[in-house]
């Protein structure tokens, strides 16, 4: 066993691909008092056996600048360091078998063109031109990536590993950490087999192992691994290294050539989920037995499309175990329960192209104290503390495998581990025909079924099974009312004679203000990006109402609790399962309203913007007059005992002013139509207020100042360049649904952050930002262009506008 010091700034556990590449990005920026432990050997676990594809395109912008910082990095870190790492650049070729994946692949082509990505649309011909041994049988088309790649997974941690050591890092092999120390919710180092070392920062990278390492200071890192399969075939004639990764998803396969062989991958629907009882003590370079009748019908596919592996004898049957995450996500950054323990595990079979991005943002995340952009597909903290249950991980990880493959069709619910988390009126939406949705395991109505259909969706990329139907609720909230179950809503509340002056200074808005007020704010960091997008609600002189989306509650609970200074007076708590929420929302909510309580509702004496406790049916609720829909509504939050009581007289009221139950597709096709933005996508760390055009709730001058503000003086002083613009496409057979390229006069300059159809204004809606890189994107520029949207590889005209589609001046609202 290794001799190791007693001491280190970071201690990162686990020398994988991952773990490497932290340690190297560390000592990259300077940071060479890092202690990397391995229990083993470097590479033992799952890096070893990864068959080292480096594809660049994913989900989000951000994360394809990480894949596509993976890309760039392996191929200069053999002349770097002297390691070779056997990483090529062949290109990867994506074909279609179905009218829909090839829209998916166009989608994602138009999605590549917008972050800089070169990419080819193929015909079938084309493709088989760049795959010879292709079958193109039932293709339609394919796409073609020339700068993915592939490489050889542990010569390139060793590559790592190597210029991490060059950096000062050092790194212990044959030690396993045991136990992670912590004080006070700081971490405070660890206990290995070899002795104790104390720390400043641990990170946990323990792969398949990291659930139980972060179990250990009670921390949540939803994983759980599953076993993975591959092939590698005799050689076979004609094959060249030159021949670019080919993936047939429709065929769950991929295809990559391993010297004059070929290497064949799965993706399966059913995955194996593998490790329940806990990973074994002395997995090390170990694989799983083999299962012939498991991936037959794999193989049976993958024969179909290279038709060459029928006679193929096969070489080597592989199983491996992976991880994998309830979202098909990987985990990053620092947890929210622990100070200064960070994760980055969790890699759902892409860890080998992540490992560049990923260990560069951590490093950045634990040198800066932030993550250098938005990394919130990944960030830890967008998980829940129900999701260590290890029965939901396993039962999700049946399906998580075959995702990446799967369809990705907008709307698309998991169908494993659900009903876990249920607002008290689930069931009654239930037997009212909804369909759910699921969100952190919440479940949440997205449209009601009419009397006599399934609430099922069939998914497409046009108009779904749904579309009417959500239709006429959005309809009804414009018209009549409607009622929303938003009980998923986070809740905190905020007391003591500090909270005023803590509150003050996280959110950008004004907080003191008279009893009763709701305040709309931003809680911004110091370089000004929104980090949080809630309302404030103040009940008394020394305590506030603060709600937030139910996707963000981890996370703002965290940035809450943590911007409390430990001498002030004040304490948060999350009272969110203590209370119901119905948004009862359209012209017709008050008539409806006031015939189920005493209070007086006039605008007079409730106006818009300000919260009372209620008498409603036999209850008291606080009623917060509040929109997201634009319209005219009260959001009322229930103690959860009487929210079922409290919904029936709402409901058995509602007739006589035409109620509708309305889900969250309506809700968002209604907030599109104000324009009101939402947090994850429209507004981000990396989107100030100024560009997100939410100045209206900056508070420049108020007593104390925020944080954030100066870094929002000096954008204002030099200008704004980039401004979120509010998109209606000319067409209304095609959909908008995010990161669609927008175009002006001809010029890529934005993308569309969220998209829906607005079913008053009649057209495919999207919220985007657009840049102009020359000067400030002032009202005048916006409106001077000529505008399209990307959708598919066609360019749809469209029209842009700063201000909502509907009712602009929001006299519908303050009515
Ligand atoms: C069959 C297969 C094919 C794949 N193909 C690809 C591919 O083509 N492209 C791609 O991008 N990805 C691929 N992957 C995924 C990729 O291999 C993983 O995502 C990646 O290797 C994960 O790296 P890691 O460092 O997080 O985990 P690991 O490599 O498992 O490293 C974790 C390390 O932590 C150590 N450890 C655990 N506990 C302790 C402790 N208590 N103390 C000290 N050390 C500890 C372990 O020994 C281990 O070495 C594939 C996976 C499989 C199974």
């Amino acid at each position: 066993m290794a001799s190791i010091p007693s001491h280190a700034r970071v201690v990162i556990i686990g020398g994988g691909i991952v773990g490497c590449s932290v340690a190297y990005h560390l000592g990259k920026r300077g940071c060479s008092d890092v202690l990397l432990l391995e229990r083993r050997r470097l590479t033992c676990g799952t890096t070893w056996h990864a068959a080292g594809l480096v594809g660049q395109l994913r989900a989000t912008q951000n994360l394809t600048r990480l894949a596509q910082y993976t890309t760039q990095l392996y191929e200069g870190l053999e002349r770097e360091t002297g390691q070779a790492t056997g990483f090529k650049q062949v290109g990867s070729i994506a074909v279609a078998a179905s009218a829909a994946r090839l829209e998916e692949l166009k989608r994602g082509a138009s999605m590549a063109r917008c972050f800089g990505l070169e990419v080819e649309i193929l015909s079938p011909g084309a493709a088989k031109e760049r795959w010879p041994l292709l079958s193109v049988e039932g293709v339609l088309g394919a796409v073609f990536l020339p700068e993915d790649g592939r490489t050889n997974p542990i010569d390139t941690t060793q590559a790592l590993a190597r210029g991490a050591r060059n950096a000062g890092v050092r790194i212990a092999e044959d030690v396993k950490v045991t136990a992670i120390r912590t004080e006070r919710g700081r971490v405070k180092g660890v206990a290995t087999e070899a002795g104790e070392v104390r720390a400043d920062v641990v990170v946990n990278c323990a792969g398949m192992w990291a659930r139980e390492v972060g179990g250990w200071a009670n921390v949540t890192v939803p994983l759980h691994a599953a076993e993975h399969f591959y092939i590698v075939t005799q050689p076979i004639p004609g094959l060249t290294s030159s021949l670019p990764i080919l993936r047939d998803a429709d065929a769950c396969s991929y295809f990559k050539e391993d010297a004059g062989k070929l290497l064949v991958g799965w993706f399966e629907p059913q995955a194996k989920p593998w490790g329940e009882g806990g990973i074994p003590e002395n997995f090390a370079f170990d694989q799983l037995p083999a299962d012939l009748s498991h991936i037959e019908p794999l193989f049976a596919a993958a024969i179909r499309r290279v038709p060459a592996l029928e006679s193929a004898g096969v070489q080597v049957f592989f199983n491996g175990p992976e991880s994998f995450t309830p979202d098909d996500r990987y985990l990053l950054g620092e947890t929210p329960e622990v100070r200064g323990l960070y994760v980055a595990a969790g890699f759902n079979s892409i860890g080998i192209q992540s490992a560049g991005g990923a260990g560069k943002v951590l490093a950045d995340w634990i040198i800066d104290g932030h993550p250098p952009f938005d990394l919130w597909d990944v960030d830890i903290r967008r998980c829940v503390p129900f999701q260590r249950n290890k029965r939901y991980l396993r039962d999700r990880t049946v399906e998580s495998l075959g995702l990446l493959y799967a369809m990705h069709w907008p709307f698309r619910q998991a169908e494993t581990s659900r009903g876990v988390r249920k607002s008290a009126l689930h069931d009654r939406l239930a037997a009212a025909g909804g369909c759910f949705g699921e969100v952190a395991g919440f479940e949440r109505a997205n449209w009601f079924a009419a009397p006599g259909t399934e609430p099922r969706y069939e998914y497409s990329y046009g108009r779904q099974n749904w579309f009417e139907q959500s239709a006429a609720e959005h309809r009804a909230v414009r018209e009549r009312v409607g009622l929303f179950d938003q009980s998923s809503f986070a809740k905190f509340a905020l007391r003591g004679r500090d909270a005023t002056a803590v509150l003050g200074r996280i959110c950008a808005n004004d907080v003191d203000v008279p009893i009763g007020r709701i305040v709309y704010t931003q809680w911004l960091n110091e370089r000004g990006g929104i980090e949080a997008d809630l309302t404030v609600t103040r009940e008394a002189e020394d305590a506030y109402f603060i709600v937030t989306s139910c996707a963000t509650q981890t996370r703002d609970f965290n940035w809450l609790s943590r911007s409390i200074p430990e001498e002030a007076h004040a304490g948060a708590v999350d009272v969110s399962a203590a209370y119901a929420v119905l948004g009862l929302m359209g012209p017709r909510s008050r008539e409806l309203l006031v015939t189920l309580t005493d209070a007086d509702l006039s605008t007079a004496a409730f106006p818009f913007g300000t919260s009372r406790i209620i008498d409603l049916g036999y209850a008291r609720v606080r009623a917060s007059r509040i929109t997201y829909v634009g319209e005219l509504g009260y959001e009322l939050y229930i103690p959860t005992e009487f929210a079922q009581s409290v919904y029936d007289v709402i409901v058995g009221a509602g007739s006589s002013f035409g109620l509708q139950l309305a889900g969250y597709h309506a809700l968002n096709s209604l907030r599109m139509e104000k324009a009101y933005r939402h947090w994850g996508h429209d507004i981000t760390p990396d989107d100030t207020p100024l560009e997100a055009g939410l100045e209206f709730a900056v508070a420049w001058s108020k007593k104390g100042g925020f944080v954030g503000r100066d870094a929002l003086l000096r954008q204002r002083q030099e200008g704004v360049r980039c401004r979120l613009v509010a998109v209606a496409l000319e067409r209304t057979d095609v959909l908008l649904y995010h990161n669609e390229p927008i175009w002006r006069d001809g010029e890529l300059v934005g993308s569309i952050s969220s998209g829906m159809f607005g079913h008053t204004v009649g057209a495919p809606l999207g919220l985007g930002y657009v840049e102009n890189t020359d000067a400030s994107a002032s009202e005048e520029w916006i409106t001077a262009g000529r505008y399209e949207v990307e959708v598919a590889a066609e360019r749809v005209p469209a029209r842009v506008s700063l201000r909502p589609f509907y009712d602009p001046s929001s006299l519908r609202v303050k009515g």
